[in-house]
């Protein structure tokens, strides 16, 4: 068996295109200026971070967003951070605020940055990572206003692909609040922004102390890998015929590899993202699309 290749890229540029509509749509609906705006707060210069950042400008503009960036010192205070959040915050004309994580281990004064702080200050009406407490709330409640980005993005991808995931078994590997958790929140809810066809699955949630992972990955009807850890999860880890979604994007010798042994893999699951180009790109999409959810919610009058 050879997997289908599930393509994030295409997926993606189809939400980005819908995107773009969804804001001409609004624009002549509302009979006057929409002008969605998400601005991305960098501090330093990591390279990798200023890399992700150009990209989500690019990506805005090409879906008619304007694409702001606000740059820090490598050295900036905490309190300069807090500031330019809270200048953000009051400012009419933005309408998705983006803190570029992780922030630098020298900066933030002589305890480091308090990143939760600096999370917890954007107004959630903003926050279109949803990392707010009240934006995770609400997803936990099944009542979601903004859908963090990356699970979104995978949801995104299995209904585009027809996969249903109702009553199976999904094993999502890795418990960060950015992926783990509210990927496996998102499939269990009886719900989903796609259907009940992507949710409704029994989740497990497996970390670095689960016993035996193989054995737990192997019972998987589908295997999302959010781990950190280069081509971690092997062939013999994966049932045959399972989905596989690899979300880890690690460097190895220059080149990009997943949390999935790409290769061996493919010989054993019915579907499986490729890493670069399946769900890197949607992420970025599902930050447009929330963007625009933003500008929307912000508006001094509902829409028509
Ligand atoms: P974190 O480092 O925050 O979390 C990693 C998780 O994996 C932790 O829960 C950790 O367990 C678990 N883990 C680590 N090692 C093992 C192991 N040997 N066995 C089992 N579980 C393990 O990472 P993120 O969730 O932020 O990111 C995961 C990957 O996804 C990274 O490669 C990242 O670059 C990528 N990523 C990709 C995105 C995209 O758009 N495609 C977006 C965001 C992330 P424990 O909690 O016990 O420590």
């Amino acid at each position: 068996m050879t997997a289908e290749i599930l393509d994030g890229k295409r997926i993606a540029a189809e939400i980005r295109a819908e995107v773009a509509e969804e804001v001409e749509k609004t624009r002549f609906a509302l009979k006057r200026p929409f002008h969605p705006c998400l601005v991305a707060v960098l501090v330093g210069e990591d390279p990798a971070s200023q890399v992700y950042v150009r990209n989500k400008q690019r990506a805005c503009e090409k879906a008619g967003i304007e694409g702001r960036t606000h740059r820090l010192p490598v050295d900036a205070t905490q309190q300069q951070l807090m500031d330019l959040v809270q200048q953000l915050n009051e400012d009419p004309s933005v309408h998705g605020i983006l803190v570029q994580l992780p922030l630098p281990k020298t900066g933030g004064g002589d305890s480091g940055f308090d990143e939760r702080a600096v999370l917890d200050a954007i107004d959630p009406l903003k926050d279109v990572d949803a990392f707010s407490p009240v934006n995770v709330g609400l997803l936990m409640q099944g009542r979601a206003r903004f859908l963090p980005c990356t699970p979104h993005g995978i949801v995104q991808l299995l209904h585009r692909s027809q996969i249903s995931v109702a009553g199976k078994h999904v094993v999502v590997v890795g418990r960060s609040d950015i992926v783990g958790k509210p990927m496996a929140m998102m499939l269990a809810q009886r719900n989903s922004s796609c259907g009940r066809d992507v949710a409704n699955a029994t989740v497990t949630i497996a970390h670095s102390r689960t016993e035996d992972l193989g054995a737990m990955c192997r019972s998987a009807d589908c295997l999302i890998a959010a781990v950190g850890v280069p081509e971690m999860i092997q062939g013999d880890m994966i049932k045959p015929g399972a989905v596989v979604i690899d979300v880890g994007i690690n460097r190895v010798d220059g080149r990009l590899v997943g949390d999935v042994a790409f290769e061996q893999a493919k010989q054993v699951a019915s579907a499986i993202t490729p890493v670069p180009g399946g769900v890197g790109p949607l992420t970025i999409a599902m930050l447009l699309h929330n963007t625009v959810l933003a500008a929307k919610l912000q508006l001094p009058s509902t829409l028509p």
